[in-house]
């Protein structure tokens, strides 16, 4: 039998929440309580993962995050997985604009500074698990 909405809702935000219990540790809260206060701040990153954009928030405000490569492939490296694209970084960068409230020229140099980082990242280290976790620190 197919779970309910309510059960699928319920198991989808579990999973969000223990996403980001093992990525974020104690301030694991403090981003569940940001995600409270809108659905820009819940809104996944990308369509393909369980990272919200409250954590990108949490990593500008928190965690000396400066540019969208400080976020996307340090703090929160999800542009280091396997879904990413091109198109996940625009839908990205369209997200996270929404929240911080950039304008279209911030946005777009933003993304332009983040895909030449991410395309000399992937080049230096093609798949190298070692640099995802060292990332992680
Ligand atoms: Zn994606």
């Amino acid at each position: 039998m197919m779970p309910c909405w309510n059960c699928a809702d319920r198991i989808g935000q579990r999973r969000i929440r223990e996403g980001m219990l093992e990525w974020h540790g104690k301030r694991a809260a403090d981003i569940a309580r940001m995600a409270l206060v809108s659905a820009e701040l819940r809104a996944p990153i990308c369509p393909h993962t369980s990272h919200i954009i409250a954590e990108v928030v949490e990593a500008y405000r928190r965690e000396y995050a400066v540019t969208l490569g400080d976020v996307l492939l340090r703090r929160v490296p999800v542009a280091l997985g396997a879904c990413w694209s091109e198109s996940c970084s625009r839908e990205a960068a369209l997200r996270i604009a929404a929240v911080l409230g950039w304008n279209e020229l911030t946005m777009g140099a933003n993304l332009e500074a983040f895909e030449m980082e991410r395309t000399a990242f992937s080049e230096a280290c093609p798949q190298d698990t070692a640099a995802f976790e060292a990332a992680a620190d």
